[in-house]
């Protein structure tokens, strides 16, 4: 076959499965062919550069830096919608339609108001062309570079698309994706980003693409811009089999009153949705009608948007707690009067930092107005000045820990106060300890946060070195501990000296080293040794290591008593060095495996090539002549099955590790 056709072909079958995975949630082959059928695609393209296409699923990983921005006038305005507040608005609404619309056929198309960043989509020939931010609704940024690398807009689309075509949406960040990506950043001492939109539109604005890549960017769209159809359903509907993401929550709607009934429906059920919704959109069905309705100089007269009121509830301000993370980072939080919001009770609110109490000028008793969006933890809005008892107290944001009474210190360039005193301040020892047996550090099982708290109480252990040298006596003397937990416990830690130097270093908690930064050190430096002989100097030559995290690190090592603990740990047997993966062996000879699902330490390309090194053969499905079956996380049932059935030797990623150690 010629190059240039097989090129095309596994285009467009990648194209074909990224839609089938993100778009349809329904995937018909595994990561793991997925990933090979991308990899022979880059070799190919990198053989063959002269059919370079920017166009290519090879692109999605961007790579691209834009310095700024261009400005792009819109073809057609990007208007906004005239708002609702309530029946009344819209009853209003319905009748400035129904003036100029006498016909009984006149329906409404019904669609969730999305709270992201909008976006406008050109399309030629059924290749992405081009997307630009709304901006001042005339003028817009071209984010094209950004934008290819979101999964659910497709590249290439499919059917019976128009030649040429413009369509708009939506671009967010998913709840359960947000909420993980502030977990990371709390691991990593970061501050947690405020709410899903704006960050959602920040990664839009970033000028490397390599990171937006990394975003969990969605899209849906919304709008077709094009003269060739009836109604805006049917838009939709086309759009769809063209490969777009459309979200199946629109209805239409013959009457006002079915209209009514989904806002009411929506304004319930919105707390179920795993993205955010500021209201809904009311769209005239018919396109020619919207035609006869058409434009103000700011929104169409065929559609309003009614505005759900954002969730808020008044209650008093009863006390203001500080809480210090592992990283000493203090945390006011507001203890509320119990109220009712939003379907739950809620008795605390974030205040986020000490600017944030100043701004809102805070008093004891005030009354406050909480309000719930995207974050799980509500947030105070707003205070009721006038009914503000004269003699109040002002919340003044404390000078010392609550924990250690150490004067509270902070840099200038973030926003949040610290305890400094590390070393003897409880909630950091605790959170520290913590951090190292989760499950993405040392993954001790076992243990739980709760006991790592009784333990600490009890003075059995004061850092995490201390894990490995507990007693059974200790331990049973520990309120609630059963026998059976002890074993378990120890288990835990027998079994946390095969995790890879990359994690032990994760677990050590050194401020900013998060998974990735851990995993570029390991690779960079092999030892822990030889890291810690490293100078900041040599230390930001590192991939994506910067004066931040080189200056953490160097004070991290400078201080004795972590370097004790380490010297504590190696003594146990915890890995220090990467030496766990033997290169060219013949280890794996005659031994064929199938690597599935997605792995803590090391890529499924990683083992793949590990295996090769060592005289194994990957196959890419599973049949009674496979020798083992890697299993990672999110593997799919069927091969579990499959092999289960078959008799075939399912093994972990430490299981493997293992094996490698001769
Ligand atoms: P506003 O920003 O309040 O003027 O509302 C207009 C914006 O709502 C548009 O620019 C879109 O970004 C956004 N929007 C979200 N969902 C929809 C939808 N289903 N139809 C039209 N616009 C939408
Ligand atoms: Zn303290």
């Amino acid at each position: 076959m010629n190059p240039e056709k097989e090129i095309i072909n596994l285009r467009n079958e990648i194209h074909k499965h990224t839609h089938l995975y993100y778009v349809e949630d329904a995937p018909v082959i595994s990561d793991y062919e997925f990933d090979i059928l991308l990899k022979k695609l880059v070799d190919f393209e990198n053989k063959f550069p002269n059919f370079f296409d920017t166009n290519s699923p090879t692109q999605r990983v961007g790579g691209k830096v834009s310095k700024s921005f261009q400005s792009i006038e819109h073809d057609f305005p990007m208007y906004s919608l005239d708002n609702s507040y309530s029946k009344e608005d819209l009853e209003n609404f319905h009748n400035r339609v129904l003036k100029k619309i006498l016909n009984k056929d006149l329906n409404y198309l019904c669609e969730l108001k999305f709270d992201g960043v909008s976006i406008n989509l050109t399309y030629e020939n059924g290749i992405f062309v081009r997307a630009v931010t709304r901006g001042d609704g005339i003028k817009g940024d071209d984010v094209t570079e950004n934008v290819k690398t979101i999964k659910t807009i497709p590249l290439k689309l499919k059917g019976n698309f128009p030649l040429k075509f413009q369509i708009r949406g939506e671009i967010f960040i998913g709840l359960n994706d947000f909420e993980k990506m502030n977990k990371e950043r709390a691991q990593n001492g970061l501050e947690p980003y405020m709410n899903p939109r704006n960050t959602a539109s920040g990664s839009l604005k970033l000028q490397d693409s390599a990171i937006v890549a990394k975003r969990p960017l969605q899209c849906f769209l919304y709008q077709v811009i094009s003269d060739n159809s009836k109604t805006q359903i049917d838009n939709l509907n086309f759009a769809k089999n063209w490969g777009f993401n459309i979200s199946n929550t629109y209805k239409l709607c013959d009457n006002i009153n079915e209209v009514f009934q989904f806002i009411n429906n929506w304004d319930k059920e919105r707390n179920n949705l795993n993205f955010e919704i500021d209201g809904v959109v009311v769209k005239v069905n018919q396109i020619n009608y919207q035609k006869i309705l058409g434009f103000t100089s700011k929104y169409p007269r065929w559609a309003i948007a009614y505005k759900f009121k954002t969730m808020q509830a008044q209650t008093t301000l009863k006390s203001v707690s500080y809480q210090i993370g592992r990283t000493g980072a203090v945390t006011p939080v507001a203890n509320l009067d119990p109220v009712l919001l939003g379907g739950t009770i809620v008795k605390r609110a974030s205040l986020h930092n000490q600017d944030q109490i100043n701004k809102l000028n805070l008093h004891l008793n005030d009354r406050v107005i909480i309000e719930k969006g995207g974050e799980i933890i509500p947030k105070i809005v707003d205070v009721e000045v006038s009914k503000r008892n004269l003699n109040s107290e002002k919340i003044i944001f404390i000078n010392n820990c609550p924990n250690c009474l150490s004067y509270l210190q902070k840099n200038e360039s973030e926003a949040h106060h610290y305890c400094p005193n590390a070393f003897s301040c409880p909630p950091q020892i605790t959170g520290r300890i913590q951090h190292f047996i989760s499950r993405k550090a040392m993954d001790i099982n076992g243990i739980g946060n709760e006991t790592i708290e009784l333990m600490f109480k009890n003075n059995l252990i004061s850092n995490y070195a201390d894990l490995y040298s507990l007693k059974k006596e200790d331990l049973l003397s520990l309120e609630r501990m059963a026998e059976k937990s002890v074993e378990n416990i120890f288990q835990g830690l027998n079994n946390s000296k095969k995790i890879p130097f990359q994690r032990v270093l994760f677990a050590l908690g050194i401020r900013y080293v998060g998974q990735t930064v851990s995993k570029n050190l390991a690779n960079e430096y092999k030892s822990i040794d030889n890291l810690i002989s490293k100078t900041y100097d040599e230390l930001i030559m590192v991939d994506e290591i910067g004066e931040r995290i080189a200056k953490s690190v160097v004070d991290f090592f400078n201080d004795s008593e972590n370097i004790l603990n380490i010297e504590k740990l190696k003594n146990v047997g915890l890995q220090f060095e990467t030496n766990t993966v033997v290169l060219d062996s013949k280890i794996f000879d005659n031994k064929t495996f199938v690597v599935s699902g997605v792995f803590d330490n090391y890529s499924r390309n990683e083992l793949k090539k590990t295996i090769e090194l060592n005289g194994g053969k990957n196959l890419s499905s599973i049949s009674s002549k496979t020798s083992y079956l890697l299993a990672g996380d999110k593997m799919g049932p069927s091969k579990l099955k499959k092999a289960q059935d078959l008799g075939i030797q399912i093994i972990s990623e430490l299981d493997f590790i293992t094996m490698l150690k001769v």
